[in-house]
């Protein structure tokens, strides 16, 4: 049988930092960071009349960090066009049987990235809450070269059809879905109560990556079964402006640390999105120092940071 080999890090302590509070409580520094309580992964308050203010990057409140070219192939918004990176062992998690009962499992070597599993059970969750089927099956996720090249002999559809060496699979963050019934699996359509998926998914930073009507940009058939896990805000930013993974980082370029991309999330979080381009010998980049950030490249030339505000309620 074959082992997880994958061969590079996802390199988490240098593509992710959370800064620490200088203060509890909220304070207002001028012209520099609003600071607010330590919040951690608590969900804000949605108060009537809150109103929260996002904060800017300023040379008070700003590190830099340094990318070496490599890690243009590591991030949850990788692209996988041309050579496709490979998850990390450290990153992949094995599925088990939801304790819950929210979902069933198409097998029982099922690999994910840490972080897309998490996200899948808590979408699988919401689905369960707001369907009442709990039938849905979590047909593949992380798929090695020889799992892709036994899945191209067999003959199949869709991301099964990806030559062996080319496929999404290869990252741990892109999976397929199937419907259980009692004549055995079936394969997701999307249609009826399933529709909550492609609707709702994105908030929980999942994405349908080879929509219908984009064949051309992604340079697959549309494939209703098939999530890609980009995070939390991506998600909810491409379902807004109707845009595939290629054209949001097309539409991120114009984006810097200076006049970055400002969205908010139901949690009551605001972000900020802002594109750096790679240099051939390492990439300098600006991160806040008291605020969670994330980065990834796009495998390609550039970076996407991604900050979650300290927020404060001005009200
Ligand atoms: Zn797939």
């Amino acid at each position: 049988m074959e082992r997880l080999r994958p061969s590079r890090s996802k390199g988490y302590s240098l593509l992710r930092g959370i800064g620490i509070p200088l203060l509890a409580g909220s304070l207002v520094v001028a012209g520099g960071w609003v600071l607010g309580q330590q919040r951690g992964e608590e969900r804000l308050p949605q108060g009537e009349g809150a109103s929260w203010v996002a904060a800017a990057l300023t040379p008070e409140t700003i590190q830099s960090v340094f990318l070496a070219p490599e890690e243009l192939r590591q991030g949850n918004l990788i692209l996988t066009e041309g050579t496709v990176p490979v998850a990390s062992p450290d990153s992949l998690t094995q599925v088990e049987m939801p304790e819950n009962g929210t979902y069933q499992l198409g097998g029982e070597e099922l690999y994910l990235d840490e972080d897309c599993l998490r996200a899948f059970q808590g979408m699988m969750e919401g689905y369960v809450a707001a369907t009442g089927n709990n039938q849905l099956l979590l047909s593949d996720g992380y798929r090695s070269i020889s799992a892709q090249s036994r899945l191209a002999e067999i003959g199949g559809e869709g991301c099964r059809q990806d030559p062996p060496g080319t496929s999404e699979h290869h990252t741990g963050l892109a999976l397929d879905l199937a419907q259980m019934t009692v004549d055995g699996p079936v394969p997701f359509t999307g249609e009826g109560v399933q529709g909550w998926i492609a609707e709702n998914g994105p908030a929980y930073g999942f994405i349908t990556r080879y929509p219908a009507g984009k064949e051309e940009i992604t340079g697959h058939p549309a494939q209703a079964d098939h999530l890609r896990y980009v995070g939390i805000p991506h998600g909810q930013v491409m379902e807004e402006m109707g845009l595939c993974l290629e054209e949001y980082w097309s539409a991120m370029e114009g984006y810097t640390v200076d006049h970055p991309y400002r969205t908010a999330t139901p949690d009551g979080f605001t972000w900020q999105i802002y594109y750096v381009p790679a240099q051939e010998t390492g990439t300098q980049i600006q991160v806040p120092k008291n605020s969670w950030w994330e980065i990834s490249g796009d495998n390609q030339a550039g970076f996407l940071i991604t900050v979650r505000d300290t927020l404060t309620d001005q009200a």
